[in-house]
């Protein structure tokens, strides 16, 4: 096997990342080392990129950046004994310490001492990635590996949409980048009676309805309040999957979420919101769901399950495939938001 590898890192604390050599890495006993064949670009790899307050604050450099994958082991540590060399995998990117209370209570996404594929160490836009082996989920091989990289992501979507009664429900993504466009596809896999989309992009919100969604809404255009009362006989939805993390527009899910309702919430604002608790929470009786990464690995399980019945259109979310040296590219289509899912193809199966 090759010693050098070809990563995107991050190596200057300034914007951007280079194409860069660097010493394939080596695993420990409970480790697995997997060649990738595609990863996918995510907002996280995006704020890294651009190097924003959090990723200063976060990141360590250098760093190889990137966590959402599809791969083949090539290694396994001598304590790995349920996966082979030759296997299919993904990563869950938050690794766990399996020993606090929230571990131990079947809560590990929210477990205090994760630490982050792509954030805390080195991660997957790179020939190769060491990962712990309990974080590796084994694929199908009969499914496109373009495909399997997603399910990360699209793990955020099925929790979020899945965190709650759905079926026959009326349900508001509100934010529709590529884990809201998913998100609009499992709303309507699983049974969801009107999904309405609602974003201030029309590449996506166009994108949101050849997936499926009922009603799509510009939010720069639109009263969204009233547009969606009117389309819900005047009650308002069922379930808001709030995924785009701007405060406004969660206000205005508060108003307009059905008394009784469920608010999921994926998006992250990045200032304190104001809220009116009484009137829009307390007295309209609504629950309200904090979504963070995916339930280990009962999401996983249920990702899969989606994949394999056939009714999800990843092919779809995924707007671009392009090669990791055109990594650039992949950025400056994230932020100009015309894109759905964008995939960097690394390796081919055959060449390993
Ligand atoms: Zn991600
Ligand atoms: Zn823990």
């Amino acid at each position: 096997m090759q010693n050098k590898m070809l990563t995107i890192s991050k190596i200057e604390p300034k914007k951007g990342a280079v194409l860069v050599e660097k010493p394939v890495p080596e695993i420990t006993d409970d480790e697995i080392l997997v060649k990738v064949l595609a990863t996918s670009v995510c907002g996280t790899d995006v704020h890294i990129y651009q190097w924003d307050a959090w990723a200063q604050s976060r990141i360590p450099i250098p760093q190889t950046m990137g966590h959402e994958l599809a791969g083949k082991i090539v290694q396994v540590g001598s304590r790995v004994h349920h996966l082979s060399v030759g296997d299919i995998v993904s990563a869950e990117t938050h690794i766990v310490c399996g020993l606090c209370e929230f571990c131990l209570t079947g809560q590990a996404h929210i477990c205090k001492n994760t630490k982050v594929l792509g954030v805390d160490r080195d991660g997957a836009f790179a020939q190769y990635i060491a990962i712990p082996a309990i974080n590796a989920f084994k694929n199908d091989p009969n499914v496109p590996y373009e495909l399997l990289c997603v399910q990360e992501p699209l793990g955020n979507a099925v929790h979020t949409v899945l965190s709650g009664e759905i079926i026959g429900k009326t349900v508001a993504i509100v934010g529709v980048g590529p884990i809201g466009i998913m998100a609009v596809d499992v709303a309507k896999a699983v049974g969801a009676s009107k999904v309405i989309a609602i974003d201030i992009n029309d590449y996506r919100l166009n994108l949101a309805k050849e997936l499926g969604a009922d009603h799509i809404i510009n939010a720069q255009h639109a009263d969204v309040i009233s547009v969606v009362r009117e389309l819900t006989h005047g009650l308002g939805v069922d379930v808001v999957c709030e995924m785009s993390g701007s405060g406004f527009a969660l206000n205005q899910a508060l108003n307009y979420v059905k008394d009784g309702g469920r608010v999921s919430i994926l998006g992250i604002p990045t200032k304190p919101v104001e809220i009116e608790v009484g009137k829009n929470i307390v007295f309209k009786g609504l629950t309200i769901h904090g979504i963070t990464g995916r339930r280990m690995y009962q999401t996983w399980f249920q990702v899969k399950a989606l994949i394999d019945s056939g009714r999800l259109h990843l092919d779809k979310i995924i707007t671009h495939k392009l090669p990791l040296e055109e990594f650039e590219k992949a950025m400056e289509l994230m932020e100009s938001g015309n894109c759905g899912k964008i995939v960097l193809m690394v390796s081919h199966p055959e060449e390993i």
